[in-house]
């Protein structure tokens, strides 16, 4: 009987969930690759192939793509069309043992930390002198930079400290080598990522040190763009807003979930920062960096939350115009501080509240994007698009916020190129303009 020659044995890595699974799914593929083994991102399975799933455990509808994801892949090994399965990231390390009795069909589960371990049931071995060494899966001209791993904040809905654990800083030369790494691979923008990225520092350095980090990174050749994400309100460190005016690099772009604005919501939230702080600190925002352009996300739905709390949420949305904003239903997670609370808003209030504010800030994104109608917007083009160059301005980061569509027809740049736009019409959300 002739037997079908093995083939070369090959590893596809599934990501899920945000960009610092990303960024973990690229150190992974980076430290398999530098062991000779063939590693591709998202790739076509075959029974040769053992795939890695990097999960997410953040709420319901996450946890619930991880959960589909590794059955999928359950279902493909039970029919041979892959070799092995294994998962990781953080439902594997929230729910290990229950994943474990659900789902045998998985030759192993792994947690948030478990690297060298993943590494070692792959054929492969942990490559210490790797650190900051990766395989990106965003296209090259820009890349997500995790700086810190873990939160100690007491975010009451929050189950992300369980799965990633306490707050851990960088080095801020490793964080440099880095960036000096990913701009010699033709890298321009950054996209400065954490937890809790204005905690930075403090647990190694006992001091907060963003601000200092921003002008090292402001220094370093290649790089264009440099933008912050995961900001947090309380106890913001202004020291990073004279960082933001001083350094020609970074954006005026400021991503920061405040997640609402009801006093007796924040506190049961304990997110340590009132209404009026969380107004006065966007106030000096917009006095301090004149145009920035500021991302929020909110919660909706959380226990005890009012018609009132709501009305006043919406009042603050018209009053801010914030210039990019998401919304999270309020998903009742076991082990965080709110599983106490009574889930008590019904799950269609919370859906109708979503789409409510989602509307609000379509009318708000839309006035604002008209505004922009005769600017000329420097624009980082992302891809090619059918007959559309796609591109951002500094004002939005990939894959959440509003994009550029500039037609190609008779008009020629390049994917990873800056690009000055003169934007002829505008969408709710995106641009459209000519070539400069
Ligand atoms: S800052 Fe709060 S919401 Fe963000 S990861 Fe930490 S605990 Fe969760």
């Amino acid at each position: 009987m002739k037997t079908k020659k093995a083939g070369k044995k090959r590893i596809n890595i599934i990501t899920l969930g945000c960009s610092k699974n990303i960024v973990d799914s690229e150190v992974l593929m980076g430290q398999l690759k530098a062991n000779n083994l063939e590693v591709y991102h998202e790739g076509k399975i075959d029974e040769n192939t053992s795939v890695v799933i990097n999960t997410c455990g953040f709420i319901d509808n996450a946890k619930q793509e991880s959960i589909d994801t590794i059955l999928e892949y359950s279902k493909a090994k039970e029919e041979g069309r892959i070799a092995k399965l294994y998962v990781t990231g953080c439902l594997s390390e929230r729910y290990k043992p229950d994943l474990e009795k659900e789902i045998p069909n998985v030759e192993e589960y792994f947690g948030t930390r478990d690297l060298p371990q993943l590494l070692k049931s792959l054929g492969a071995e942990y490559k210490h002198e790797l650190i900051g060494e990766r395989t990106l899966t965003t296209p090259n001209h820009f890349a997500y930079l995790k700086i810190a791993e873990g939160c100690d904040r007491p975010c009451s809905f929050c189950a992300i400290p369980i799965m990633r654990g306490k707050h851990i800083s960088k080095p801020m030369e490793e964080i440099i080598k880095e960036a000096q790494g990913l701009a010699r691979q033709g890298t321009k923008e950054l996209i400065l990522i954490a937890q809790e990225l204005t905690y930075y520092g403090f647990d190694i350095y006992r001091k907060r040190k963003l601000a200092d980090l921003l002008r090292k990174l402001n220094e370093v050749e290649g790089i264009d763009w440099i933008r912050l994400h995961y900001a947090y309100p309380a106890g913001f460190p202004m020291d990073v807003l004279d960082a933001m005016k001083d350094c020609d690099k970074v954006c005026n772009y400021i991503d920061i979930p405040l997640q609402h604005i009801s006093d007796k919501l924040l506190k049961s939230m304990r997110r340590g920062i009132t209404a009026d702080k969380t107004r006065d600190l966007i106030k000096t925002f917009r006095k301090q960096i004149p145009g920035i352009a500021i991302r929020t996300t909110l919660i909706l739905g959380y226990p005890g939350e009012t018609n009132e709390d709501f009305e006043l949420l919406k009042k603050f949305i018209t009053d801010v115009q914030f210039d990019r904003l998401g919304v999270f239903q309020y998903s009742h997670e076991e082990n965080t501080h709110a599983f106490q609370l009574t889930d008590d808003v019904p799950e269609s209030v919370k859906e109708e509240r979503v789409e409510e504010i989602m509307e609000l800030q379509r009318g708000i994104s839309g006035k604002l994007n008209q505004l922009k109608i005769g600017s000329t917007q420097k624009v980082l083009i992302d891809r090619l698009e059918g007959d559309y160059y796609i591109g951002r301005t500094e004002h939005d980061s990939p894959e959440v916020d509003n994009e550029v569509m500039i037609n190609a027809n008779g008009q020629y740049t390049r994917v990873g190129d800056f690009a000055n736009i003169r934007i002829t019409a505008a969408e709710d959300y995106d641009l459209i303009g000519k070539l400069v």
